[in-house]
């Protein structure tokens, strides 16, 4: 094992009892493969499933498993009108699991996000019954304000490519603090803790995934 590795194991160790502290699960993979299969074990067949944009659940094959597998699949994308999408976002707050990356989050265990359209921290602060969270270990923070930074420096600029938003990020892959109709920064959330024990699954990742 690599000593970048084992600090990330370490690590890993750390944090466990601070989100278990927090009401939330929490497990260790060391790579991305262990990682996609941890999620898809903890999702009994039949459940109904959605998901949030997450680059992590992406590279780590949870979507494509779960389009394949033996679930009921909730997908925002297949709506095709507004009224369409309406309706799949009800079913979306009432899915068995809610798939999702975490921008970054805490050495203390607290989760930070940022969201444009905001069903994705919609559904992580209420509504589906479990939410699983993917984050790799890159991820961590020393505090809220570094997590701040770190998303808007980091996450930010990429995603803005990702989703085709005209926003100053996406052109310069630089934070302007825009309010650009375009801009994904509308909500930020601190998750603090689940009111709910275990409603939040956190399945930390060794390898780099996501932005
Ligand atoms: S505030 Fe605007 S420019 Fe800054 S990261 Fe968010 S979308 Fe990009």
């Amino acid at each position: 094992m690599s000593f970048k590795a084992m600090a990330c194991e370490n690590a890993a160790k750390t944090l466990i009892p601070k989100f278990e502290k927090r009401g939330m699960a929490a497990y260790y993979c060391a790579t991305k493969e262990e990682a996609g299969k941890k999620v898809l074990e903890l999702m009994p067949k039949g459940s109904s499933v959605t998901w949030g944009g997450s680059e992590s659940m992406v590279e780590a094959g949870v979507i494509d498993a779960v389009k394949s597998g033996e679930y009921e699949v909730i997908d925002r994308h297949a709506a095709k009108t507004p009224e369409e999408s309406r309706a799949v976002y009800g079913k979306m707050v009432c899915a068995d699991f809610h798939l999702m990356s975490t921008n970054a989050f805490t050495k203390e265990g607290m989760l930070v996000n940022i969201d444009g359209a905001s069903n994705r921290v919609a559904c992580l602060a209420y509504g589906p019954k479990n939410v699983i969270v993917l984050a790799s270990m890159n991820k961590m923070c020393e505090d809220v304000e570094a997590a701040v930074k770190r998303i808007r420096s980091q996450a930010c600029p990429p995603n803005a490519v990702r989703v085709g938003a005209k926003t100053p990020c996406a052109q310069t892959g630089v934070c302007a603090d825009c309010l650009s109709p375009d801009c994904i920064c509308d909500q930020i959330m601190i998750t603090r803790m689940s009111r709910v024990k275990g409603r939040i699954i956190v399945v930390l990742c060794g390898e780099p995934l996501g932005f």
